[in-house]
């Protein structure tokens, strides 16, 4: 047992172009004394693209659960491991969550390494408002679902960000179109850093029509990001309806609330959101 704490490195990789691999992630890769990877040979190939090789050990969704123990265990006897995804940052939308938070409980250093994120690379050129904005990575794979989360999304005012992959980029356009509405502006950013790289904005019809256009638009990873809403001009309520969702709302998950006076009232459901969601922040201060 080495008398030196253990170290646990996050290290982001390239989404595209291994130029972006930083040269202290290549400093730390030759340092570690292990490698846990979303996908061994994949990360094989990025080293050896280097000139390096390292011992490595997989740690993806299926099995982080138990894996994360005997990470844990090297890490307290010393060892300094690095933490891998496929591309881009670990865990955002890759493994890596359980393993970081049973390290910090442990007491373990972590330590980031910063590099290429597909979201941040797609903000930072999409044209949007980057002040505030939600990650929301990626949406669910059944249209039902996806939609019925849309319209939880639909009256959000900072630009938001999703994750698609070539199997759903059509469809996801598609329900953004019918829940967010079809002018509301987005942008498309595909396959960043790469060869065919394409960042396209406007309207989502407009969306909609291009990735029709042409299959190989619609081929490789995907970056959607939407404009917020407009702040909503909130007109009052009638002193019934006030009433009623002022009680349900001291009982109730916002949602749940919203979805019971729209049943009893004619006000639209996203005018009592906004209401709901004002109500409640009033009740916090
Ligand atoms: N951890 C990664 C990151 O930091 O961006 C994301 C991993 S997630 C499993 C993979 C998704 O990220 C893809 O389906 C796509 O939505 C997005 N993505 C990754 N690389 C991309 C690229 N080069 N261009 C556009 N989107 C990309």
């Amino acid at each position: 047992m080495s008398n030196l704490p253990g170290i646990l490195y996050v290290v982001a990789t390239p989404i595209g172009n291994l130029g972006d691999l930083s040269p202290r992630a290549l400093e730390i890769f030759g340092q570690v004394d292990l490698i846990a990877a979303e996908d061994t040979r994949h990360t094989a190939r990025l080293l050896s693209h280097f000139g390096l090789s390292k011992q490595s050990l997989s740690l993806h969704e299926h099995n982080e659960e138990q894996a994360t123990p005997g990470l844990i265990k090297r890490l307290q006897h010393g060892q300094q491991i690095a933490l891998v995804s496929d591309a881009g940052t670990p865990l955002l939308s890759d493994p890596g969550y359980r393993l970081i938070k049973g390290a910090r409980q442990a007491g373990i250093v972590i330590r980031p390494v910063p590099g290429a994120n597909a979201a941040m690379a797609a903000l930072c050129v999409s044209g949007l408002p980057t002040d505030r904005f939600v990650f929301e990575g990626f949406l669910p794979a059944k249209s039902v679902a996806r939609q019925s989360h849309l319209q939880t999304l639909e009256r959000e005012t900072r630009t938001v960000i999703f994750y698609e992959s070539t199997h759903r980029i059509v469809e996801s356009i598609h329900d953004l179109c019918s829940v967010f509405g079809t002018t509301r502006h987005a942008v498309i950013a595909r396959e960043l850093t790469k060869t065919f790289e394409q960042v396209v904005d406007g309207p989502l019809e407009q969306l909609c029509q291009w990735l029709q256009q042409d299959p190989n638009h619609q081929r490789g990873e995907f970056v959607i990001l939407v404009a917020g809403a407009p702040p909503q001009h909130i007109d009052a309520l009638d002193p019934h309806t006030e009433q009623w969702l002022t009680l349900l709302l001291a009982e109730l998950p916002l949602k749940k609330a919203v979805a019971l006076v729209a049943q009893m009232s004619d006000t639209p459901r996203n005018v009592l959101y906004a209401h709901a969601i004002s109500l409640k922040s009033e009740q916090l201060t």
